[in-house]
Order: C-alpha cells, then sequence, then structure tokens
C-alpha cells in the first residue's frame, strides 16, 4: 500500500519514439490520480473509503499527457463587446503525431501495470472500459481502438500556453521581445504563460512563476536606477515629484522620496526602509539604485547615515 501511494504522489516524464533525439526533452509526461484523492469517511488516511464495504476494489487512473503537441489552438475575440469572453479553440488531436504518441503512453502504461510488483502484490487489473463504440469498430487494445479511445476520452491538462509567445520582432507571430516587452511598445510587458516561446516539458506553473521573476527584474533594471515609477515605500502615484530620486554620488536624501511619513505621522527623518527591515528581517532589502548599481537599501542608508 506504501507503494501505491507513493506512485500516486509522483509524474513521469519519458521519450516517446516521436521524441526529440537529442533525449533530453521529453514529449510524455504520465500523472498518476484517484486511490489517495478519494477521502474516507472518516478523514483518515488508508482508512476503507466506504466503512460498510471495507474490501471494495480502489481504483485510479494512469493518464498519458502528449508535452509538445503538434496541434496548435488559438484565442480569438468572440465579438466586439470586450465583456464577451474570448473565443478559445483547442483543435486538440488534429495532428496525428499526437495521437499515435498517446498510444505510446499507453503502451508504456500497460507496462507498468502489468508489471510483476503491480499484479502479484497489489492485484492490480486493467479496467477495460470499451470507450463508446470503440471497441465495436476496432479489436480492442488495438492501435486503431486506442486511436478512437483517445478521442473519444480526451482532457486538456491545463497547459495552455504560447499565445502571446516570445520571438523576435521578424516573427510575425512573435509578440513579446527577450525582455518581455510587447513589440512596438516600450511600457507593456506581458509576464504569464502566454509569453513562453515554447511548452515547457512538464507542468506550467514554477516556469511562469520564474518568468514574472524575471519579469519583475527587467521593469526594477529599467526603473528603479534613475528613476520613473513610484517607490512602495515613498510615494501614492507615479507623478513626477513623487518618483524615485535619480542617485549620484555622494547621495543626498531625497525629502520627495519620504513624502509618506507625513501620511503615516512619523518624524520626516524616519527612514522607511529601516522600519520595513526591522519588521521583516527575514526578507530581502528592497533595493535602490546608486552609482550604476543596484545595493541594498538599507546599507546604502548606513553608509550615508555614518558620514
Ligand atoms: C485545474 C488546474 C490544475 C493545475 N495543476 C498544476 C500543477 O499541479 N502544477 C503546475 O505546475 N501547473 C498546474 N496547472 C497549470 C498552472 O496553474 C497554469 O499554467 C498557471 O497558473 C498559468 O499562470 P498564468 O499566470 O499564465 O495565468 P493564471 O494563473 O490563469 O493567471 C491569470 C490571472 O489573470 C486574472 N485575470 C483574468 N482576466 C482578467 C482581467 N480582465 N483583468 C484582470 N485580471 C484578470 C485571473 O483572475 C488570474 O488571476 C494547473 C492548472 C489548472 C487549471
Amino acid at each position: 500500500i506504501g507503494n501505491i501511494y507513493f506512485l500516486l504522489k509522483v509524474t513521469a516524464r519519458i521519450n516517446s519514439p516521436y521524441a526529440n533525439p537529442s533525449g533530453t526533452d521529453p514529449d510524455l509526461q504520465i500523472f498518476f490520480a484517484g486511490y489517495t484523492a478519494h477521502c474516507a469517511s472518516s478523514g483518515s488516511v488508508g482508512d476503507p473509503e466506504d466503512p460498510e464495504d471495507p474490501d471494495a476494489k480502489k481504483e485510479f487512473t494512469f493518464s498519458p499527457v502528449v508535452l509538445h503537441p503538434k496541434s496548435k489552438g488559438y484565442v480569438a475575440l468572440h465579438s466586439n463587446n470586450p465583456f464577451d469572453p474570448p473565443k478559445m479553440v483547442a483543435n486538440y488531436l488534429t495532428e496525428p503525431e499526437d495521437v499515435r504518441v498517446l498510444i505510446a503512453g499507453i503502451r508504456v502504461i500497460q507496462q507498468i501495470a502489468n508489471s510483476t510488483i503491480m499484479v502479484q502484490k497489489y492485484g492490480m487489473q486493467i479496467d477495460e472500459t470499451e470507450y463508446g463504440d470503440c471497441a465495436v469498430k476496432n479489436r480492442y487494445d488495438s492501435d486503431e481502438f486506442w486511436d478512437c479511445a483517445v478521442k473519444y476520452y480526451t482532457g486538456p491538462e491545463n497547459h495552455q500556453a504560447c499565445s502571446c509567445r516570445m520571438g523576435p520582432k521578424s516573427d510575425p507571430m512573435a509578440v513579446v521581445d527577450n525582455k518581455l516587452l510587447v513589440h512596438g511598445m516600450t511600457n507593456l510587458r506581458i509576464m504569464d504563460a502566454s509569453a513562453m516561446p515554447l511548452l515547457v516539458s512538464g507542468n506550467t506553473h514554477a516556469t511562469i512563476v520564474m518568468m514574472a521573476e524575471r519579469g519583475v527584474d527587467f521593469i526594477k533594471e529599467k526603473w528603479l536606477n534613475g528613476g520613473g515609477i513610484a517607490n512602495r515605500f515613498g510615494g501614492e502615484s507615479q507623478a513626477s515629484n513623487q518618483r524615485v530620486p535619480a542617485v549620484t554620488s555622494p547621495p543626498v536624501r531625497q525629502n520627495n522620496f519620504y513624502n509618506h511619513n507625513k501620511q503615516m505621522g512619523l518624524p520626516s527623518n524616519f527612514n522607511h526602509n529601516e522600519m520595513f527591515h526591522k519588521q521583516h528581517p527575514n526578507l530581502p532589502n528592497p533595493y535602490l539604485g546608486y552609482n550604476g548599481k543596484y545595493v541594498p537599501m538599507y546599507n546604502y542608508y548606513q553608509g550615508y547615515n555614518s558620514k
């Protein structure tokens, strides 16, 4: 049982015969689900789902997922009403190779499910669902049967991406450049799944968080060194007198940076960044540009105060 619990907490990424020959860019992912997701009425992990039928068979699902589908969908305006949801056309499995990759995944899953340990130790049996009339039209378990079955029972796997993809300006389908800036615009960036140039070979969330972190770095790089945008501790708007001052040597305390103190009822010479640092000693200091470099603001003012 312990091993089965473990199986349901993992995912597999493998190369089908259609994968990139480098072998480092898997095109198939296998998800294992169910069983532990069905809670026992007692609330305890491992207790039978139905106490009145403790020996009832448990079920779980192994799902093959195409990581680099050849089939492409699109997002478009649905109407000229801005409140209408967009039109999303998925075009799943319109390219036959995607079906072949899925069938390759099904064959791997069958090997796992039919392995000695699964069959002899856990008594695993494959559920021979017939998928509509797929088994009537085709010999059960033939490639033709699975070709029919994967179209009968298809899920999206929630990794929609690349609709505003990154690429050079010369690429007519590229929307953002390598700093996530929309081509032809100076201040508009896109930092989410849509900006991926290609789908990653796995789940998308961590990559999107990383893209957003990079995007924030680009914004800081552009605005913090020399001013232009309101600092998170000073200024209530981006009006020019509220902007982070351009800092030149030697550093001069800029009063407008501390307007916020007045609103907070604090003395005008109170250093907000120090206050933040005292309240959140484990968080990194916010950064302020100085002489073309980024230096922790706290250190910067320590230097200033000691002069
Ligand atoms: C059910 C499900 C399970 C998933 N499981 C996993 C997983 O286990 N691991 C993994 O890595 N990935 C998983 N994913 C994929 C991952 O969550 C997504 O790829 C990722 O969240 C997409 O990030 P995003 O920033 O591009 O978009 P989103 O996270 O969708 O963010 C878009 C944001 O924009 C907001 N928004 C929309 N319209 C407007 C508007 N007009 N004005 C203002 N705001 C607006 C939305 O409210 C939303 O907060 C899962 C996705 C789903 C749907």
